[in-house]
């Protein structure tokens, strides 16, 4: 046998960003050894795939799956999805290097209870992703809070320059065992007392790797276009590539702003490699921020430490029964999780349409009732957004989730269908795909996809995991890929 598995006839969608071609494709050891005119070739394994579309496997470049990608490896969250490559660290906390002393703060609880924090190295987080062997590829980021958490007392302050020197230690050390870069949580309580010089410190280790600069940003309501300039200056400091972590205008008073942060961006744009990720929902979901408790948008529960019976209920509801305000009802909640129904849908389809925008999911896998983006974000994009709506063809959708994100991040040979790259691979029906996953209902699979390959295994088939787990963990492999820098 030539191939280990061949596709036949599928609506090859490389990921470029051009229109699809039919072809075959066959895989060997877990590469895609020929793309073409297959038809008297032979092999181990053969699909019809005709009238699907054979994609390279989604990359998901804004997760929060640092401890589940080890403690529930099968990812069928993702999987189902057609993800093939998650990246973890985001908004500035990561499961690795932490070294907690109490309870993690928020928003590290996010990734898990005290238990899920074992890593107080890179390396030993690296070594325990291998060792699991998720179902999925894992690349990962260094989150800055997560540095705070570890050198310093306090996080209601700027740090001094020894802390700054410690986390800068770490951050080297992390870098050199194969970290994609740095990512800030800089809304965050626990981060946003940290002035622009502590993360411009920081941001110089980065320069010596060609490493990237991701941020949930300082502000995401009135002073975004602000929070973004901060982060275009660290960058540019650090001659770091800049993804803004999901985009979006937030907050009632902060709605028809996407086109000033889109003008913005494309200023950035014209001399430094600069882009964005964002999820294709109009609401947003993170641990309850109290600066984000408002009667002008509906917050609904997710779950509650201290009132697990409340998960999935409104906040207004919850305070209504108990006869007390918005605020006094969400202090009693804490720690606490929530849905905010802050956005408006003109902007999420704008800043998701622009060309350096990528797609992440920014699920919450940990949440027992999460944001539907946890098992639906990539379908939604294909299905909804692209097929239904008509927001962008369907290699841009495609585009979006793959070859443009390893670029961005510097996952060679990845994201695209070409020879000799590993053969990460997604069989879907494009007049199927959906997202079914939705606020009343978030955990359910999507339907309309078919099978999903990681490094030449088949992973998912018939709606199912079918246990084979061969994800790996992805060291950043130096200079970043083109296509960065161009509009
Ligand atoms: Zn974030």
């Amino acid at each position: 046998m030539k191939y280990d598995t061949l596709i036949r006839q599928a609506l090859i969608i490389d990921g470029s960003n051009t229109p699809g071609y039919l072809a075959d494709v066959g895989i060997l050891a877990g590469r895609i050894e020929a793309i073409g005119d297959l038809a008297t070739v032979a092999a181990a394994h053969e699909v019809d795939a005709r009238g699907l579309v054979l994609a390279p496997g989604f990359v998901d470049v804004h997760t929060h799956d640092d401890t589940v990608v080890i403690r529930h490896p099968q990812m069928l969250p993702k999987l189902s999805q057609g993800v093939t490559t998650v990246i973890v660290g985001n908004c500035g906390i990561s499961a690795a290097p932490v070294s907690l002393r109490g309870d993690p703060p928020d928003p590290m609880n996010l990734l898990g209870t005290r238990a899920a924090f074992t890593y107080p190295r890179f390396a030993d987080y690296r070594a325990a992703v291998e060792g699991a062997r998720p179902a999925v590829n894992v690349a990962a980021l260094i989150g800055h809070t997560a540095l705070r958490s570890n050198h310093m007392d306090d996080l209601q302050r700027t740090a001094t320059p020894d802390e700054i020197a410690a986390m800068r230690g770490q951050l080297q050390e992390s870098l050199e065992a194969g970290a994609l870069g740095l990512s800030t949580g800089l809304a965050y309580a626990s981060a946003f007392h940290a002035n622009t010089d502590e993360v411009l410190q920081l941001s110089e280790e980065l320069t010596a790797f060609g490493a990237v600069y991701t941020t949930h940003l300082r502000s995401e309501f009135e002073p975004v276009l602000e929070a973004m300039d901060e982060a275009f200056l660290i960058g540019r400091h650090a001659k770091a590539p800049v993804i803004i972590s999901h985009l979006k205008c937030a907050g009632a008073g902060n709605w028809g702003r996407s086109p000033q942060l889109l003008a913005s961006l494309e200023q950035a744009a014209k001399t430094h490699p600069v882009g964005c990720d964002c999820y294709p929902y109009a609401a947003s979901s993170s641990t309850l921020d109290l600066k984000q408790v408002t009667d002008a948008f509906r917050i609904t529960i997710t779950w509650s430490t201290p009132h697990p019976e409340v998960g999935g209920r409104d906040l207004q509801d919850i305070a209504a029964q108990w006869g007390l305000s918005l605020m006094d009802t969400a202090r009693r909640l804490q720690p606490a999780g929530a849905v905010y129904y802050g956005m408006d849908e003109a902007d999420v389809r704008r800043i998701l349409a622009h060309p350096l925008s990528m797609v992440g999911s920014d699920g919450l896998p940990e949440d027992p009732f999460p944001h539907p983006r946890l098992w639906g974000a990539f379908p939604r994009v294909l299905g909804h957004f692209s097929r239904d709506v008509g927001l962008f063809p369907l290699h841009t959708a495609v585009h979006k989730m793959t070859g443009l994100s390893a670029a961005r991040f510097g996952l060679t040979e990845r994201g695209e269908i070409r020879e000799r790259y590993w053969a990460d691979l997604v069989l879907f029906d494009p007049l199927r795909v959906r997202d079914v996953a939705d606020f009343k209902e978030p955990q359910r699979a999507a339907q309309g996809i078919e099978r999903v390959w990681v490094n030449g295994v088949l992973s998912y088939s018939e709606g199912q995991a079918n246990g084979q787990r061969s994800g790996r963990f992805l060291a950043r492999s130096g200079a970043l890929g083109g296509g960065f820098s161009s509009l």
